[in-house]
């Protein structure tokens, strides 16, 4: 698996071309990129995180799990890394930080697919091991807000030196929050960390570290929720805080609000696929959607009896990738061969060590 380097934005770089583009680079991902090489298909992936292992990654990395067939138990972290080795073989080129927005069906069956910051791919099947969609950043529901995004009300750090020399509020008690206001404070005038309690949910080393910049004057740190913005001219002045005490105002130029992340199918649900429960209906004997050539596979599929489970969105990826086959290759039969049997595979797996 290889983390692609990705054009810039407004780039006219040609359309990737590829048997299968598999949308999502959680574990069903993951396994469907070894699957697709396994029988034969080219794949590229693509996510709008900027990390593989979707769920398992961003939710629950240091949890062990024990259903995975053959692995008593190893923690979500040590499973993606597992798919990942396992996937090696195949050097699978892996688009991160790339939203897929947009697909269309050419004249001949083909799919053009679009992400958000400019990547196209021309594929033969789509694999939608989306989850419950893109896990975007859980943003203020202040509606002054909006207007001052990406200036003034951040929900990311993309550049530290944007922040040099200004007051800078973070917002939050995770990791980001608390990792966000330790880097920050040594480039910007003043760090407050903002958080509505006391404790926090982040590592205990980041909290530890936190208090020491704290009683070392480095930063500062402020219990109390967010309930409105001052804003003067187009830029932000303040905010307000409420406390068991009653309501304060805090000086700040910039708000960093790290409050995690939320899926949301988002452009999925307008590609005109039917659609239950925010999830993908698909017939259960091939895993393809209402719409011929896109396959649903793992959290995002709809069936009867579907179990939202890891070893579930294996099976179903393999026999998605199965008819996926038939448009890539629809003048080949694909010939069953058990692993076991498969002298490529095999000295691909010894080249990959
Ligand atoms: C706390 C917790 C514990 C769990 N424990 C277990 C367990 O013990 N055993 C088990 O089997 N399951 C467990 N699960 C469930 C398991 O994690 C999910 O079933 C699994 O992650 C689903 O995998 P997936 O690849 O389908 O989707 P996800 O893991 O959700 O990955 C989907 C990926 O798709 C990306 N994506 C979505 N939309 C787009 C788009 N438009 N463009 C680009 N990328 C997109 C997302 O960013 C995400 O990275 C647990 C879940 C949680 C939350």
């Amino acid at each position: 698996m290889t983390p692609a380097a990705d054009p810039p934005a407004d780039s006219l770089a040609p359309p990737i071309r590829s048997d299968v583009l598999i949308v999502g680079a959680g574990p069903v991902g993951l396994f469907a990129a070894f699957e697709a090489g396994v029988i034969g298909l080219s794949c590229q992936i693509v996510d709008a995180l900027d990390k593989i292992g979707g769920q398992c990654t961003e939710l629950y990395p240091d949890k062990p799990i024990y259903d995975i067939p053959a692995i008593p138990s190893c923690t979500a972290r040590d499973l993606v890394e597992r798919l990942m080795t396992q996937c090696k073989p195949f050097d699978v080129p892996i688009h991160l930080d790339q939203r897929v927005e947009s697909v269309e069906q050419r004249d001949d069956g083909r799919w053009t697919v679009r992400t958000g910051r400019g990547l196209v791919f021309d594929v033969a099947a789509i694999m939608l091991a989306a989850g419950n969609g893109a896990f975007v950043p859980q943003k203020l529901t202040l509606p002054e807000a909006l207007p001052l995004e990406s200036r003034h009300v951040h929900y990311s750090v993309p550049r530290v030196a944007d922040f040099a020399g200004k007051t800078v509020v973070v917002a939050g008690g995770g990791d980001s929050a608390l990792d966000w206001a330790l880097a920050l404070r040594k480039v910007a005038r003043r760090v407050t960390l903002v958080h509505r309690r006391s404790g926090f949910s982040a590592a205990d080393s980041s909290v530890a570290s936190m208090r020491r910049a704290v009683e070392a004057g480095e930063m500062d740190f402020v219990v109390g929720a967010i309930t409105g913005l001052s804003v003067q001219g187009d830029a932000l002045k303040a905010l307000t805080l409420r406390h068991i005490e009653g309501e304060t105002q805090l000086e700040t130029e910039h708000l960093v609000a790290l409050y995690g992340l939320v899926a949301d199918l988002g452009p999925i649900a307008q590609w005109g696929l039917t659609i239950h429960g925010g999830r993908v209906d698909v017939d259960t004997s091939n895993y393809e959607s209402s719409r011929p050539g896109i396959f649903a596979v793992g959290d995002i599929a709809n069936y009867p009896n579907k179990q939202k489970l890891i070893l579930s969105g294996f099976h179903e990826a393999s026999l998605a990738l199965r008819k996926a086959y038939s448009y890539a290759y629809p003048e080949k039969k694909r010939v069953h061969i058990h692993s076991s049997y498969d002298a490529k595979l095999a000295e691909k797996v010894a080249a990959a060590g």
